[in-house]
This record gives structure tokens, C-alpha cells and sequence, in this order.
């Protein structure tokens, strides 16, 4: 059988799914062809600040949303222990996805504009100049003008430089009931790096912090996470030192709803080959933000911009799939937001190899910064002139051992930093 729409996509994640409802909205015949079930329930849990939500009229999405969003980074030294359940105060909400809502909202401008559904595991692809073809491992053919590539962080398609190895963050997480609140009421906390309940040994192993939320009728949600490191912190360890933090507290676990362990998620993911003729979208072409692993809001505000460039590529009946894939590739991966990736992708490196007391001064450093400039840069969302002012400011700010870590030049910082003056190289 083969089936010919202008635009197949590979994958129904949220990437997936993203790229094709905004392709709809463009008035392309679309398809999707996917391992998984359409309305297949998502693995992970989803969150976004409050404003990006806002900003994308989309907060009806969300199932949970914190107004009380803190950090704790402590003081960084023995002496000013008295300062370190000081928290640093966010005032930036904070929300988690009701992801059944998110997918629905794709899938409903997908069915509206009537996508083919197709469930199989693409195997192989052929590009020629008229129209490329995926074939699924039981044997369907499937055509379209151009082929985009969804299917996560392994693509099965998309060309990925090799670039070094991936920084990888690792988490062990539980949803449940404890002895005593483990954090306060109504509370999101986006990084506990306090540490005082481990060893000296302990501390001089690479950093973890605790991410939390009160979840409401007395559930917890407590995470453990290891920020992107390679090779990665193990689960054992994760799960060890989230017990060890709690039984600090004089706190115990009386009721597991439900445990994350065995989550990794690669945070400095090369971005693809951008001469291919085929397109990539979501985890698959590098879109994850190296510094915070967030994704949705970037799959939210970009796919809009991207499937216009196809679908103004497309008007010329005479373009070829490598023609509209470049179009494609333009929009999704703009000089200056390649410029910005490699300087988002330093920073990860200079964080990777940052000691715990390293860290925290970072990260107090970094939230002292003003909420536009923080914000704009988790989100990926300043202008790289305002992006570079922001780290200067931070750089300008930090206290000296931070400046030495920033100065200091190891491993394939100078090639990134190359990589910021000149992305095409
Ligand atoms: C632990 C963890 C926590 C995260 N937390 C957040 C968060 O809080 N906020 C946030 O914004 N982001 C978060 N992310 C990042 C990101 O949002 C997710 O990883 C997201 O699921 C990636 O979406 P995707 O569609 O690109 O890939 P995936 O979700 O991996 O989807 C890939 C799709 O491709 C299909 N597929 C694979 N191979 C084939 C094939 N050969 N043929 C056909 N179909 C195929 C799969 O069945 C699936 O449908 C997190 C990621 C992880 C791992």
C-alpha cells in the first residue's frame, strides 16, 4: 500500500504531534505514522513556567500551578550556615501539564483537519527529487513531499553530528504520603541544593539537588536529580541520598503512589544536519534547552513558524524534498538561534564540571539576575545581544571562585565558544 500526504511525520510525542497540528492549521495534508497508539498516554510529567502558558493563552492546559516557587542554595560555606534554609524566592509561577489535556489539544486540530493515521515503526527512507518514502517494518509504503522526523532522541532517520558525549540528568522521584510535609504547604521548589545531610566524602561526589511540589490531599511529589552530567549519577545513588535528605528531617515515607526511577534525559543534544532532505522536530533535532531540559514551550512557540516555511516552500510545485527540508531547517534552526545553542551548551559544560559550593554560587548568581533575564534565558526566549548581556551581568556578579570556574577553559568549551562566533563551522 502507499499512501501520498504533503507531509509525513514520524513519531506522536509531543514533537510529533506539535509539527503536525501546526502543519494542519497551515492547510497541508498531513500524516502521521507512529510505534505508538494516537491517544497513547505519555511517559513523563511535563512542567512550564506559569508566564509561558499565559503568554500562549494555554493555561487551561495545565493541572497544577504553584504561585510559592523557590530555590535553595544555601550560602555555600560552613560559616553561614544560620543563611542557608534562606530561600531564594522565585516570584514566577510555576505549573505541571495536565498531559492528556496537551495531547488532546493537538490531536483534535489533527482530527479536525482528518491526518492519516498510520501505526507502524518506520525502517527505511528514500529521498529523490520528486518525493520521498518511508517504508514501515511490516512493509507499507508511505509518500509525502517531505518527511519530519519525531521520533525522540534516537531518530530513526535524522542525521545528528557526533559531538563528544551526551551530558545526561538523571532523576529517582516518588509521588506519595510522609510522616511530616517534606516541604511547605502549597510549595514548588525548583532546586533544594542544600547538603548537609551527606558525608564530607559524599559532598565531593558530583552535586544532586531535590525538586518538589506539594500535590495537594497531603501527596508529595520529591525528586532527586542529577543536573546533565556524563556519564551520568546512578539511580541508587539518587534514590540513597533523597532517603538520607528526608531522614535528616526526621521524615519518613508512610505511602508510595508512584515511583520514577530510570528517567534520563540527554540535555546537550548536537543539532542535526541541516543540509538533509528530510526535516526534524522535537527531542530528534536538538530542540530540548541544554540548560533546563525543557522542551513543550519550545515545541509550542516554534512550530507555528516552522510549518509556515513548508508550507510557503510547497507553493512551488517544482521544489524538491531536500528544497522544502531546507526551508524547513531555516526556520527551525535560525543563524542566531544557533549561536545561542552553543553558548546555552558552554554554560551546561561549565555546570557538568562545577563543584557543589561551585554550583550553588552559580546558581545564586543566576537568580540574582533581574526575573527578565532568567526567565528569558530558561526559556530561550531572549535575543542573543540580551542573552550575552545577561551572562556578563551574571559573570560580572559571581564571587571569584565562580569567575575562575567561567574563565577556566577545559574540554569542548573553546570549540562551542568557536561554535557561537561562527555556527556554520
Ligand atoms: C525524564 C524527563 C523529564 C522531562 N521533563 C520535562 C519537563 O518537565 N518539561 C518539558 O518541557 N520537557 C520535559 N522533558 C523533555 C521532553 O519534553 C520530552 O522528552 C518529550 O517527550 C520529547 O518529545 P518528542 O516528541 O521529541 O519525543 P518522544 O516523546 O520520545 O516521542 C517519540 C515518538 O516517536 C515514536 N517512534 C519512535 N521510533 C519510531 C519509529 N521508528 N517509527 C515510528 N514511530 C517511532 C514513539 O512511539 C513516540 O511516539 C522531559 C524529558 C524526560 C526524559
Amino acid at each position: 500500500m502507499s499512501t501520498n500526504v504533503d507531509a509525513l511525520v514520524l513519531g506522536s510525542g509531543p514533537g510529533g504531534l506539535a509539527i503536525a497540528a501546526a502543519l494542519c492549521k497551515e492547510k497541508l495534508q498531513v500524516g502521521i505514522l507512529s510505534a505508538a497508539e494516537p491517544r497513547e498516554i505519555w511517559p513523563y510529567t511535563y512542567g512550564i513556567w506559569g508566564n509561558e502558558v499565559d503568554e500562549l493563552g494555554l493555561e487551561k492546559l495545565l493541572k497544577y500551578r504553584w504561585v510559592n516557587t523557590v530555590s535553595y542554595f544555601g550560602e555555600g560555606s560552613k560559616e553561614k550556615l544560620s543563611k542557608e534554609n534562606n530561600p531564594t524566592k522565585h516570584c514566577q509561577d510555576y505549573g505541571l501539564f495536565d498531559k492528556q489535556k496537551l495531547q488532546e489539544y493537538w490531536l483534535k486540530q489533527c482530527d479536525d483537519a482528518l491526518v492519516q493515521w498510520h501505526k507502524g515503526t518506520a525502517a527505511k527512507l528514500e529521498v529523490n527529487n520528486n518525493i520521498s518514502r518511508v517504508t514501515t517494518k511490516d512493509g507499507t509504503i508511505l509518500s509525502a513531499r517531505i518527511i519530519i522526523d519525531a521520533t525522540g532522541y534516537q531518530p530513526v532517520f535524522l542525521k545528528v553530528p557526533n559531538e563528544g558525549e551526551v551530558a545526561v540528568q538523571t532523576c529517582y522521584g516518588i509521588v506519595g504520603k510522609f510522616s511530616s510535609p517534606p516541604i511547605e504547604k502549597n510549595q514548588f521548589i525548583l532546586m533544594d541544593y542544600r547538603s548537609n545531610h551527606l558525608t564530607p566524602s559524599e559532598k565531593n561526589e558530583p552535586p544532586s539537588f531535590l525538586y518538589a511540589m506539594d500535590m495537594g490531599e497531603n501527596y508529595f511529589f520529591l525528586e532527586e536529580t542529577s543536573l546533565g552530567l556524563a556519564p551520568p549519577l546512578t539511580l541508587e545513588i539518587l534514590k540513597d541520598r533523597l532517603q538520607k535528605r528526608l531522614e535528616s528531617k526526621g521524615i519518613s515515607i508512610t505511602h508510595i503512589e508512584h515511583e520514577e526511577h530510570g528517567l534520563f534525559l540527554p540535555m546537550n543534544i548536537p543539532i542535526p544536519d541541516l543540509k538533509q532532505p528530510i526535516l526534524g522536530f522535537g527531542g530528534a533535532a536538538g530542540m530540548v534547552h541544554p540548560a533546563s531540559g525543557y522542551l513543550v514551550g519550545s515545541l509550542l512557540r516554534r512550530a507555528p513558524n516552522v510549518a509556515n516555511a513548508i508550507a510557503i516552500a510547497m507553493q512551488d510545485e517544482n521544489r524538491t524534498p531536500a528544497e522544502i527540508a531546507e526551508k524547513g531547517w531555516q526556520a527551525l534552526w535560525p543563524k542566531e538561534l544557533r549561536r545561542k545553542q552553543a553558548l546555552y551548551q558552554f554554560g551546561l559544560e561549565k555546570l557538568m564540571r562545577f563543584k557543589e559550593e561551585q554550583l550553588r554560587s552559580f546558581f545564586k548568581s543566576f537568580f540574582a539576575l533581574s526575573k527578565e533575564e532568567w526567565y528569558g534565558f530558561l526559556t530561550n526566549s531572549l535575543s542573543l545581544k540580551d542573552l550575552v548581556k545577561a551572562m556578563w551581568a551574571m559573570f560580572k556578579s559571581s564571587p571569584i571562585n565562580v569567575k575562575w570556574g567561567l574563565f577556566e577553559m577545559k574540554g569542548r568549551e573553546i570549540k562551542l565558544l568557536i561554535k557561537f562566533l561562527n555556527p556554520n563551522i
